[in-house]
């Protein structure tokens, strides 16, 4: 069997049971080194296959060849498997191969469930994920999506919002949001979540400072309605109180 298991966003208490049965009986574990350390309790005598982070084409067939032997594998993404994770790529190799190899999805906390969390009530609405990376999507696709989510007044989480090759992908993206919304929409910011460093800030458009800003930063901006309550950041759901 292979498993393709979420980790939640860093913590072991924001990891699911299912997650940590399925690492607790698989005889391989697979994965990035950064996750590999997150999960270093659950290798014992286990072997483990990590290759580095472009290398995820090759660690997925890799895994899926030794389950397809009869051994039971998990491949781990941070956060949830399925979204930007590793689930989707399996699936593809799968499909590629016309194989009829059984996966178990498990799902973990995303980045801004438990970045939501933190910041206060910020999903009551309707929100929308868009990813900042151009590298498998074309800024245009990104660019034409931020436009969309910003127009119908979207929450809106941004993943991958900076980094070293990207440095203006956060400012370019709240350019094109802010014409939508306008300069004060309120906005959080939840940095290595579940993590020895995690912080939030909640801010607005207009004064958000960038540099704390980094790859494992989740950006939340909320819609016209959402405000701030004792540094918390809420979107109503419309009780009109
Ligand atoms: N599968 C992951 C997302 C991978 S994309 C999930 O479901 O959470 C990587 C992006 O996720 C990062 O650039 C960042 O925006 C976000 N992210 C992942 N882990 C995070 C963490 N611990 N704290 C804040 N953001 C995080």
């Amino acid at each position: 069997m292979l498993y393709i298991v979420g980790l939640g966003p860093g913590s072991a208490e924001l990891m699911s049971p299912m997650a940590q049965n399925a690492l607790e009986n698989v005889d391989v574990i697979v994965g990035y080194t950064t996750y590999i350390k997150l999960v270093k309790e659950y290798i014992k005598d286990k072997e483990v296959v990590n290759t580095g982070m472009k290398r995820e084409i090759d660690r997925c067939k890799k895994a899926i060849e030794l389950a397809e032997n009869g051994q039971d594998v998990a491949v781990i993404s941070s956060g949830d498997s399925g979204i930007y994770g590793m689930a989707g790529l399996i699936m593809e190799i799968l499909a590629s191969q016309n194989s009829n190899l059984k996966i178990k999805v498990v799902p973990g906390i995303t980045a801004s469930i438990g970045g939501a969390a933190l910041l206060g009530a910020p999903l009551m609405n309707d929100f929308c994920h868009i990813s900042l990376s151009d590298l498998m999507t074309p800024w245009e696709i990104i660019d034409k999506r931020l436009n969309a989510a910003a127009q119908g007044d979207f929450v809106i989480c941004l993943y991958n919002p900076k980094s070293k090759g990207r440095p203006n992908h956060l400012k370019k993206a709240l350019d094109i949001i802010s014409t939508y919304k306008g300069e004060e929409t309120i906005v959080g910011i939840a940095k290595d979540i579940g993590r020895k460093k995690e912080k939030v800030i909640v801010t607005t458009i207009k004064d958000l400072d960038d540099s704390i800003v980094d790859m494992t930063t989740t950006v939340i901006v909320g819609n016209k309605f959402t405000k701030v309550y004792n540094g918390m950041m809420y979107t109503p759901r419309g009780y009109n109180l």
